[in-house]
């Protein structure tokens, strides 16, 4: 159902504020890694509004490597990332980690993100393929775009089309000076292929806060519908991703840059 040879057009996915695909469609998504507090994620939210953004990120259920990781604010960082939204007139997008907690996700989310973890988490794309939220649906560190597409079809057959892929970085050999290897030319891969609107991820793709403008351009110029980065007041003291977070005047910049670039395509 995600072929383009199947459904030649564009999906376009429509939030409150946001439009995501389609020639009107270039979204911007930002906000902290993890929702750290009622005031943190609503000065955050700030910085993400006044930077162009329309959708705000944070993560209430945290994916850590380590269980001994912040692992999230759970529910009450569900309500400090809606209200945070709200105050700012933008839209919400969280990640849910697990069945278990996918209804009260929906309760506050405007769109749902499957994190690259899960992606092949197929109990979790069926329960969402049964709701009525778009979906984020990151590419698993180790999945080939057949796997990333595959994973999508699960939602899909449950009868959400609303769907938006990222990506976000895969393993490589060579992680020594980046987090993942931003793979650029799955942008227009994926284009040939689906009709879902494709979301780049500099941040988590590059894990260095100095790397994330340049392939957020990069990942532009291949045509991506959309950027979504990682932002932090004091990235030292972030509870997760500091290396990765933008500070609020390079996100300024990076989103300038993004849009301009946009803009001449
Ligand atoms: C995130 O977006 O904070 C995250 C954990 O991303 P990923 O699933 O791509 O690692
Ligand atoms: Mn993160």
């Amino acid at each position: 159902q995600g072929s383009r040879a199947f459904h030649p057009e564009d999906t376009v996915i429509k939030l409150p504020h946001t439009t995501i695909g389609g020639p009107q469609g270039f979204t911007m998504m930002a906000g902290p890694c993890s929702v750290e507090s009622e005031t943190h994620v609503a000065k955050m939210a700030k910085v993400a509004h006044d930077g162009g953004a329309t959708v705000l990120r944070g993560g209430a259920f945290k994916p850590r490597t380590s269980p001994y990781s912040f692992q999230g604010l759970g529910v009450d960082g569900l309500k400090f990332l809606r209200q945070a939204a709200d105050q700012q007139g933008m839209d919400m997008i969280t990640e849910v980690m697990d069945e278990e907690h996918l209804e009260v996700v929906c309760q506050y989310t405007d769109m749902l993100q499957i994190g690259a973890r899960n992606m092949q988490n197929f109990s979790l794309l069926k329960a969402v393929g049964k709701t009525n939220k778009p979906v984020l649906l990151k590419r698993g560190m180790s999945a080939s775009i057949d796997d990333l597409l595959n994973a999508a079809e699960y939602i899909a057959a449950g009868g959400n089309h609303q769907i938006a892929l990222s990506e976000r970085g895969i393993r490589s050999f060579d992680d020594k000076y980046t987090r993942n290897l931003f793979d650029v030319s799955s942008v227009p891969v994926l284009h040939k292929l689906t009709h879902y609107p494709i979301i780049v991820d500099p941040s988590h793709a590059e894990g260095h806060w100095d790397l994330v403008t340049p392939m957020a351009l990069a990942g532009t110029a291949s045509g991506a519908d959309g950027v979504v980065v990682e932002i932090h007041d004091n990235p030292a003291k972030a509870f997760s991703d500091g290396p990765q977070a933008l500070k609020p005047e390079i996100f300024k910049e990076m989103t300038k840059e993004v849009f301009a670039l946009h803009d001449v395509l």
